[in-house]
């Protein structure tokens, strides 16, 4: 049956105690036809699922940066539909043929495209590839998992890739950019955890108690990195965590330190790289590019190993808060325009 005309099907269809437990489940669903693209929440039949050898009871999801481009259709993260939205999912197995998980095992995913061409996280369940699955760490309830979700995972990614290459907490100062977003606050959390001397730029200078709380030593306006400046400028950072990108990411290489590293993992301010090779050639700078999406398995497993020992978990509650399926929808574009703080949780069981 073509998909499109079943998940119509799906829309229309209100479940029952008839119904058997869990075959139609709720989930958001994004529609791409000549009516035009939409996002909206529905009552999915289980046999629409896709493949997968595991079969996951979603518990918690969360509202990512990708899943506010997603729902919105503000950018083309979407490559097939419909699709269930969501980068993060973390739930127990409810059927398995995967050789390493049973049912009842945490689980939790991020990423491998999930959200992207292959249903995600925003829905009460999920079928899945085993291979990219994290057993859930000891340390971690599932909502705690998704507080932290791809943009916690990848800011611990960020870390490592500042440790790798050698950078110390004697080196100097860290800046990190999207500072009160999620990225940008696990990333200040864990630095200042480390020992690190933190730097937070941000366009919300009103919440710099928020980010002082975080463990930021002191908090920058974001205006006078985000226009154009020198090749190369006075050396202060040691390294860097960049989720913004643009002239912001330029003049930040160009203020980092001989042999320091940046750490570029996003683009909430363009896509765009206005700089010279100057840091590079001049100072030995390491531009460090950072993917979560793709990352190798031993490195996600090393990552999540790395966060439930260097995440201070008290700091999650005023990092993150929790909202029920139906109201991601909502929230999508005001996460886009900047105006969500730190980490939205998605508890996909309330609606
Ligand atoms: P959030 O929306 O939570 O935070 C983004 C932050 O960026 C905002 O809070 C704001 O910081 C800043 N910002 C927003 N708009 C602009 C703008 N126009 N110009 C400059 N700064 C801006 O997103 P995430 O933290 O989840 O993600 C941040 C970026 O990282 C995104 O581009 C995302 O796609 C990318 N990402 C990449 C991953 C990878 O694998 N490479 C994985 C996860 C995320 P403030 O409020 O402090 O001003």
């Amino acid at each position: 049956m073509n998909r499109t005309v079943a998940c119509v099907r799906m829309a229309t269809h209100v479940p029952t105690d008839m119904d058997k437990e869990y075959v139609v489940f709720k989930g958001i669903l994004i529609e791409k036809d000549d009516a035009g693209y939409r996002a909206s929440l529905q009552h999915i039949d289980e046999a629409q699922l896709p493949e997968g050898d595991v079969t996951v009871r979603v518990s918690h999801s969360t509202l990512n940066y990708k899943d506010g481009l997603a729902i919105t259709g503000k950018g083309p993260v979407v490559r097939k539909f419909p699709m269930v939205p969501g980068v993060d999912l973390a739930g127990v197995v409810e059927t398995s043929s995967h050789a390493d998980y049973r049912p009842g095992d945490r689980v939790l995913l991020n990423g491998w495209g999930v959200g992207e061409t292959h249903w995600g996280g925003l829905a009460q369940k999920a079928r899945l590839n085993g291979d990219w699955l994290v057993p859930l760490p000891a340390a971690f309830s599932p909502q705690q998992a998704m507080a932290i979700g791809t943009a916690g995972y990848t800011a611990m990614l960020c870390v490592m890739a500042l440790e790798r290459h050698g950078v110390t907490p004697s080196a100097g100062e860290i800046v990190v950019t999207g500072a009160a977003g999620g990225v940008g606050s696990v990333a200040i959390a864990l630095l200042s955890h480390l020992g690190y001397r933190v730097v937070a730029v941000t366009g919300r200078t009103g919440d710099a108690d928020y980010l002082h709380g975080l463990g930021a030593a002191e908090v920058l306006d974001r205006a006078p990195f985000a226009v154009p400046g020198k090749p190369l400028g006075k050396e202060r950072w040691a390294g860097a965590v960049d989720v913004v990108g643009g002239h912001v990411l330029a003049n930040i290489c160009a203020a980092t330190r001989y042999r320091g590293v940046v750490a570029a993992c996003g683009l909430a301010g363009g896509m765009d790289f206005p700089a010279t090779v100057a840091p590079f050639i001049l100072r030995g700078v390491t531009l460090a590019g950072i993917d979560s999406v793709m990352c190798p398995r031993a490195e996600r497993l090393e990552a999540w190993r790395r966060l439930a020992m260097d995440l201070d978990l008290s700091r999650l509650g005023a990092i993150s808060h929790e909202v029920g399926l139906g109201e991601a929808i909502a929230l999508a574009p005001k996460l886009l325009a900047g105006q969500v703080r730190g980490r939205v949780v998605v508890d996909v069981n309330r609606v």
